[in-house]
């Protein structure tokens, strides 16, 4: 599964985008959270891999702005085991095991439309990737 991070403006708010295309192209998707008010808002969904080019493409062509969420990686050689990721973390995706290292569950994680624990992190041992690499602009990015 792969996940895409939705974002929709002031007009683009009150419209069932999302679910005309669910509709439409007959795709499952699975909303992992949503920030949304009458100004705007994002949704970060997740679609079969097989389908994220279409998909993205067709909520582009309705105006809407879709982006490939960073990943998070934890870098244990910097982290002190102080716990703050793990008390933050909205979604538990962050746990000390009993010899105190952080193991870190990227299925359940938010990844960059998160970012709660790269900000918390008083080592800064947490940072956030693309998905095949390092840290940089995900090529895959894609606006209206
Ligand atoms: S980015 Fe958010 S969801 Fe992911 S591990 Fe950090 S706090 Fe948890
Ligand atoms: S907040 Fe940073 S130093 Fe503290 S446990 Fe998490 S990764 Fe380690």
């Amino acid at each position: 599964m792969g996940r895409i991070l939705i974002r929709v403006n002031e007009e683009q708010v009150s419209e069932p985008i999302a679910s005309q295309v669910i509709i439409e192209y007959k795709v499952p998707m699975v909303i992992l959270s949503a920030h949304i008010n009458s100004k705007g808002g994002e949704i970060l969904v997740e679609i079969p891999d097989d389908t994220e080019d279409k998909i993205v493409e067709a909520l582009r062509k309705r105006g809407v702005t879709v982006s490939v969420p960073k990943s998070i990686e934890v870098d244990s050689e910097k982290c002190f085991s102080c716990g703050s990721c793990v008390a933050l973390c909205p979604v538990e995706a962050i746990s000390l095991t009993s010899d105190s290292s952080v193991q870190f569950d990227k299925e359940k994680c938010l990844g960059s439309t998160c970012s709660i624990c790269v900000d918390a992190c008083p080592a800064r041992a947490i940072k956030a990737v693309k998905p095949n690499g390092n840290g940089s602009q995900n090529n895959r990015e894609k606006k209206s």
